[in-house]
């Protein structure tokens, strides 16, 4: 394993992508690469290897990339949060506002026994509205949300900020200020 590897520099940029205006953050060449993908989840894991984690709850869809090796890494359970109507059982869901419109995330009701540990994974965080929906899903069920865990966090939209009032750990790995 290289630790110096630059993680970032297998970031590719597309602009306008979906729409005009956004600076998409391309993470497959980096996932394409094994030693940036290894180096990748040994230090999302690792982070959080102390803080008694025993399920990751992925977020739809790129979060499910990171979270099901974080979680293999960790030795944890793997519950997905998926965009509504996804999940064939019964669930519990929220809406947020999205830059245009909104958006209904949602969790089976049985994902999460009450008092569990729960590390939320996203691949990334921008205005911190998907992540605040997880936060929410995750507490509803009774879960004890141990951390936030993304590959990218993009300074500049304020999501960690949007997340203070709930108190918890938001750990990035690479940040666009
Ligand atoms: P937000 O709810 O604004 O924090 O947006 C986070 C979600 O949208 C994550 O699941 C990301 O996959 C996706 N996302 C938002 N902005 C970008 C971006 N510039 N590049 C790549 N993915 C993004």
């Amino acid at each position: 394993m290289n630790a110096t590897l630059d993680l970032k520099s297998y970031i590719r940029d597309i602009p306008d992508y979906p729409k005009p205006g956004i600076l998409f953050k391309d993470l497959t060449p980096l996932w394409q690469n094994p030693a940036a993908f290894q180096l990748m989840i040994d230090e999302l894991a690792g982070h959080f290897r102390k803080a008694g984690v025993e399920t990751i709850a992925a977020i739809e869809s790129r979060g499910l990339i990171l979270g099901s090796a974080i979680a293999y890494t960790l030795k944890t359970g793997l519950v997905p949060i998926r965009k509504e109507g996804k999940l064939p059982w019964k669930t519990v869901r929220v809406s947020y506002d999205l830059e245009y419109g909104q958006a209904t995330t949602e969790m089976h009701v049985d994902a999460i026994h009450p008092g569990t540990r729960v590390l939320i994974v996203d691949d990334l965080l921008a205005t911190g509205g998907t992540a605040e929906a997880a936060v929410k899903l995750v507490k509803e069920l009774g879960g004890e949300v141990a951390g936030l865990a993304f590959l990218v966090e993009l300074g500049f939209l304020k999501g960690r900020e949007r997340l203070k009032p709930f108190g918890l750990e938001v750990f990035s790995l690479i940040q666009y200020d």
